[in-house]
């Protein structure tokens, strides 16, 4: 990267900084000193994630479907381990190990910085932008996936730096506790590009029909308005997690709307020390 490419690349992520740094958002610092390996990784429009695009995950992450099933096995996957699409984390769970790296895709979709994450939720994320568009949403894009252990290190600490530890935590994820982190949470944004990474996002026709349709694609919407004192987290319209269409589909169908509640888990507003 030529260094005037790099002081662009540099005045955009400072640009996306002063907007985006919102609970457990706080953007990724992009082309920036990031010794993040992520950083470095071109986004190739082309990846086999989007090749063999579904909305489903693979026929082994699908439970049971007969007519006569007699409930919904909630213990079907792991919520603890973060290789699974049901992770649960929040300001309470962080994620076991505190540095894991998810296997990671490139997708193939218009995005702000590296779009990256499992290639199951990657995929899900390609045929929801097409669903979308061809409903007549808009054009969507991805404004930030994955973000490494290494990355929300350096985000926070340098937050706590300058405005304390308090003030920190108000605006992003401790390193370890951000679901960003699992390759399985997107923040999605519109084309062209507005209200990114802000509450009227919700009120756009992507937000609109996001809010209404992300279960379809096993996609919920994680940080519910109403939800702020169980999930920790400000409403946030954009912030949508992959969980798969089984258990979309379930928390759609029942009405619940947090993983919290869903599993029965204690409410996380806030971290424990
Ligand atoms: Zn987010």
């Amino acid at each position: 990267m030529t260094s005037r490419v790099k002081r662009q690349a540099c005045a955009a992520a400072f640009a996306g900084l002063l907007v985006l740094v919102l609970a457990g958002c706080a953007p990724h610092p992009a082309a920036t000193s990031s010794p993040d390996s992520v950083a470095s990784v071109p986004p190739t429009p082309s990846s086999s994630a989007t090749s063999s695009a579904s909305a489903s995950p693979s026929a082994s992450a699908s439970p049971p479907a007969q007519a006569d099933a007699p409930s919904f096995n909630k213990k079907l996957y792991s919520i603890d381990d973060p290789t699974s699409i049901w992770v649960v984390v929040d300001k309470l769970r962080p994620l076991r190990p505190t540095n894991y790296i998810p296997k990671l895709a490139t997708l193939a979709v218009a995005h702000t910085s590296p779009p990256q994450m499992t290639a199951e939720s990657g995929a899900a994320l390609v045929a929801m932008f097409a669903a979308g568009a061809a409903e007549g949403a808009g054009g969507m894009q991805d404004q930030n996936s994955y973000r490494s252990f290494v990355t929300q290190t350096n985000t926070h600490n340098r937050l706590v730096a300058s405005l304390g530890e308090k003030a920190a935590d108000a605006q992003s994820a401790r390193p370890g506790y951000s679901e960003h982190q699992t390759g399985l949470a997107v923040d999605i944004g519109t084309v062209p590009n507005r209200c990114a990474i802000a509450e009227c996002f919700g009120r756009l026709p992507q937000g609109v029909w996001l809010a209404k349709n992300s279960w379809r694609f096993g996609y919920i919407l994680r940080y519910p308005a109403d939800k702020t004192a169980i999930t920790g987290y400000v409403y946030e319209p954009w912030h949508f997690r992959y969980v798969g269409v089984a258990l979309s589909t379930e928390m759609h169908t029942t009405g619940v709307t947090t993983l919290e509640e869903f599993f029965g888990l204690p409410a996380a507003p806030a971290y424990a020390g």
